[in-house]
């Protein structure tokens, strides 16, 4: 099969989340599966340098936007024989210090943006010579106007359109934008109805999507069916219900070229299942780069994330409040919510030598801080699928995480299995839940038996990619069916 993915960012290009990860892992998965598979993506700023093999070429974008025509250029990556990206290169758009906008703020013109480079995904799909797709599979609400955009250019011109495939990684995120910007999609009206691309007045580009699309997938089975519950629906609970049987749950895969412990540039110290003795070398030294006493003793709690409501960090926040009498470490990196960062800094100079917030993006602490924590905590109100609970399963760390969305489908509890358990689950949506589950870790820290079977059922548990590619493939053919 012919596929072409497009996505606003793709690991290792760009990246603020999940999304980047699961698009550039999906691509390399398709492609050794056999597929020719082409990945759209905007060339953002710094990408060229970081990628100086990126080859400019001679085609070029040209689509109205609105009153207007946007221009952009196309650079081209050859990953493998048969992966390709495209990178859009369109200065005025993308050259930007962000991908989405800056100090806690959206670009203002980011419905401009985001419809111009769905209007290039469709462009490149119907005119680039990589040749006609079977398939275009758009991420979230970014590229959710391609599937209502390929329809339009089908009842327009006659052009046989590929079919369409969504994968919602996230349905808080929805692209929800003032009605008059629907005049940019140069759609007609027709389509700014409920049953279109209209919600409450307003264009809304994933809505859009779920309307439009061949099929829909999202990122793991348990989310599948919570974003069809009004609790979890985001106020698309009623339109995702009426394509229920054209939506399937798939968890995401994990890339172990990238998240293993035994080659790793990232870490100093190999280790796995069979040879543990590195883990405790990169913890010891993780703390000693943090400024924490390298004790061997005390249990390492850590979390590595965004801070946004979604991912619960304050009832973490209050969790430690009461767990810190206690005799344990705490590291968190992350940025967001400025209320929250300046919460866990606050903590962490109220418990100097227990607590250290480090707030930032840094891709190489986070996989130090994977190998060198005992647990990793995810207490998340909702959670389409998580990576780094699937990371730390391989790392060794024990993930201490919410039963929702990816988390209860990827983590085993003692009360679910015992023989197969590597984590700790919670389930109420409160202070004293989430804290009662770390006074489990810290009891299982002093039972070691337990531990590492506990660790070694986790650092064997298989997330690889080889399982979700034949499910994708499998979406595809309905898709074109
Ligand atoms: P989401 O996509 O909702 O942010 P996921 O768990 O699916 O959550 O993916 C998050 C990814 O982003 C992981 O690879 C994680 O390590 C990474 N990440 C998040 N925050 C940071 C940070 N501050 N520094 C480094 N990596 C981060």
């Amino acid at each position: 099969m012919k596929i072409l993915l497009a996505s606003s960012e793709v690991h290792p290009f760009s990246k603020t989340g999940g999304l980047a990860d699961m698009v550039g892992a999906l691509g390399k998965a398709l492609a050794a599966a056999g597929h020719e598979v082409a990945i759209v993506t905007p060339l953002y700023r710094g990408i060229r340098e970081r990628f100086t093999n990126i080859q400019p070429t001679e085609y070029r974008v040209d689509v109205p936007l609105g009153a207007t025509r946007v221009q952009a250029g196309v650079m081209e990556l050859k990953l493998g024989p048969r992966l390709t990206v495209l990178f859009v290169d369109q200065r005025e758009f993308f050259h930007r210090l962000a991908l989405y906008g800056e100090n806690n703020s959206e670009y203002l013109d980011n419905p401009q943006r985001f419809i111009f480079f769905s209007k290039a995904v469709v462009h490149l799909a119907r005119y680039h010579p990589w040749g006609l797709p079977d398939i275009v599979h758009v991420h979230d609400w970014p590229v959710g106007l391609v599937p209502v955009l390929l329809q339009h250019e089908q009842h327009s011109t006659g052009w046989q359109a590929p079919r369409s495939v969504m994968t919602i990684h996230n349905l808080a995120y929805q692209g929800r934008f003032a009605g008059a910007t629907f005049a940019l999609t140069g759609l007609p009206r027709n389509h700014f109805t409920p049953a279109g691309v209209e919600y409450f007045g307003d264009v809304n580009c994933l809505k859009a999507a779920i309307n439009y699309a061949d099929f829909l997938t999202t990122v793991s089975p348990r989310y599948a069916r919570e974003i069809c519950t009004e609790a979890y629906g985001c106020g698309l609970d009623d339109v995702l219900r009426a394509r229920q049987s054209r939506l399937a749950g798939i968890l995401n895969g994990v890339d172990y070229d990238e998240w293993n412990t035994h080659r790793n540039i990232h870490l100093r110290h190999a280790y796995s299942f069979r040879k543990m003795a590195g883990k405790a070398e990169n913890k010891r030294d993780l703390q000693r780069e943090l400024g924490l006493p390298a004790r061997a003793d005390v249990p390492l709690f850590a979390t590595v994330t965004r801070l946004a409501d979604q991912k619960g960090m304050d009832l973490l926040l209050a969790a430690l409040e009461e767990m810190l009498a206690t005799d344990i470490q705490f590291v968190l990196l992350g940025s967001g919510d400025p209320a929250l960062q300046g919460g866990y800094q606050r903590l962490g100079q109220r418990h100097p030598g227990k607590v250290v917030a480090r707030i930032g993006y840094d891709h190489a602490l986070s996989h130090r801080i994977e190998a060198g924590c005992d647990f990793f905590v995810m207490p998340s109100r909702f959670e389409p699928c998580g990576l780094n609970q699937m990371y730390s399963l391989r790392y060794g760390a024990i993930p201490i995480v919410r039963r929702t969305g990816g988390l209860d489908d990827s983590v085993v509890d003692l009360t679910d299995d015992p023989e197969h358990a590597d984590g700790i689950k919670f389930t109420e949506l409160r202070t004293r839940a989430l804290a009662m589950a770390i006074r489990k870790a810290i009891v299982l820290y002093q039972t070691p038996q337990l531990l590492a079977t506990m660790r070694h059922n986790g650092m064997t548990a298989d997330f690889s990619w080889s399982r979700t590619t034949e499910a994708y493939t499998k979406v595809f053919q309905r898709a074109l069916s």
